[in-house]
């Protein structure tokens, strides 16, 4: 192959979502990728397909909160000391963005694309033979404190709003919908239209497979070879130059590798997360994933055993992984679930790629004719794939798009 109509570099789930729909809609399509679909971040993530979401996540609330992350005492956040100065103008962006006012505009913003996330999802498994991995089960929140119940509050007096169900329960109902957990906490929140993935790897890949059912063309090649042809792109790949009308950059948190040398710096930072699989003890399972709010980690159930996911670290993308948030965590978690032994793999690393403003990039490049962004999907790339790349295959497509994307251009920060 070496033309077609659009190539899509990066099959994560982003990217692979967003190929699939295009295909759909009849364009000659490549989805290029180094690796196999959906073998990075969209690996290694919680599995929760978050229609609920509202807020982004917090940063930390007050000086206590700071301090104990300062001291590197907090399980929820980790930070690489040298890497500070370089994420610190970001940091104070995001940080402006967490304000209650800030927050209450990014779930109107976001709200159309969360809204339509599961069921998006749902067709996409569908058509892909992969409905076994979606379980409707919703998911848990659990809080060990009266104070830490409070602080959430507002969100659910948001979700009135939105009329989105949630269900507060005292220790003994949540027990009954997780009877596996320890009673170590005081109170939890349900919320029953969030969904999640048994195998988040095995959805991209059954997406891909759909993909190329539908007469994709998956390819092997490095982004960052992408360059200008006429009116066209063109990118290296192990089958030949590949030239298209138009790209897409769905690269990730790799998408500076290939926008910066275009000259398009869009303020991009990583939050890095880890994860390690345990086995149940004994015959004890989890129907679905389940927050530790006040320590900022979950545990989701997965094809491979319960898969144990940590909050943020702030270090540069590259660098050597520093799981320490899973030692700083891990009683706690012991404490709460039925962790037996832990899988004999390192670690997992994987890098959430996040704009301050936790909004993804969707949309034309600035000032760059025929090249499209979709990245920056922060905490949520699993959940907004399959209702992202819908929005931006109809946007290429010149179909009227399901929600305004004015909100999710790339131009709000070159402005
Ligand atoms: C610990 C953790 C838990 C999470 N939990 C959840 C969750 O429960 N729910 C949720 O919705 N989200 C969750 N996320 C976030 C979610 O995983 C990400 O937002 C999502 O995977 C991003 O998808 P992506 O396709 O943009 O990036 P990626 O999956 O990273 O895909 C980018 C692709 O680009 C390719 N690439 C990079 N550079 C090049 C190059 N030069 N040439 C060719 N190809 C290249 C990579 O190989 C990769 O396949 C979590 C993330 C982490 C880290």
């Amino acid at each position: 192959m070496t033309r077609t109509d659009v190539m899509v570099l990066g099959a994560g789930i982003v990217g692979t979502s967003a190929a699939l729909h295009l295909a759909k809609r009849g364009i000659a399509v490549a989805l290029v990728d180094r690796r196999g679909p959906g073998e990075e971040t969209s690996y290694g993530n919680a599995g929760v397909l978050e229609g609920n979401t509202l807020f982004p996540h917090p940063f930390p609330p007050g000086f206590a909160a700071l301090l104990r992350v300062a001291l590197k005492q907090a399980t929820e956040a980790n930070y690489h000391l040298s890497f500070l100065p370089r994420v610190a103008p970001w940091l104070i962006a995001y940080r402006a963005n967490t304000t209650l006012e800030r927050r209450i505009e990014f779930a109107h913003l976001m709200r159309p694309l969360f809204a339509r996330a599961v069921a998006e999802h749902e067709a996409l498994l569908a058509e892909s033979d992969a409905t076994r991995y979606l379980r409707k089960h919703g998911w848990l929140k659990l809080y060990r404190s009266e104070a830490a119940f409070g602080e959430a509050g507002r969100e659910r007096e948001l979700a009135a709003k939105f009329n989105l169900p949630n269900v507060v329960l005292d220790r003994d109902g949540a027990l009954t919908l997780e009877p596996a957990l320890a009673p170590v906490f005081r109170r939890a929140v349900h919320w029953p239209e969030a969904a999640s993935i048994s195998n988040p790897l095995a959805v991209t890949k059954a997406y891909a497979a759909r993909f190329a059912g539908l007469g994709g063309a998956l390819l092997t090649g490095d982004a960052r070879s992408l360059r200008r042809t006429g009116a066209g792109w063109q990118v290296d790949t192990q089958e030949g130059p590949l030239d298209a009308a138009e790209a897409v950059l769905a690269l990730g948190p790799w998408t500076p590798d290939v926008l910066d040398p275009l000259g398009i710096r869009l303020p991009l930072a990583v939050k890095r997360g880890y994860h390690q699989h345990f086995q149940p003890r004994g015959n004890a399972d989890l129907m679905r994933p389940v927050v530790d709010a006040e320590f900022g980690y979950c545990v989701a159930p997965m094809e491979q055993g319960l898969r144990l996911t940590t909050g943020a670290e702030f270090a540069a993308r590259d660098a050597p992984p520093t799981p320490v948030q899973l030692d700083r965590l891990l009683p706690a978690a012991r404490a709460l679930f039925p962790l037996g032994e832990p899988a004999k793999a390192a670690p997992w690393m994987g890098t959430r790629p996040c704009f301050a403003d936790s909004r993804p990039v969707i949309g034309r490049a600035p000032s760059h004719p025929g090249l499209w962004l979709t990245y920056g999907h922060a905490h949520w790339g699993l959940t907004l794939g399959p209702s992202t790349g819908r929005l931006l295959a109809e946007m290429m497509t010149g179909a009227t798009p399901f929600c305004d994307p004015v909100p999710y251009a790339g131009e709000r920060f070159t402005r």
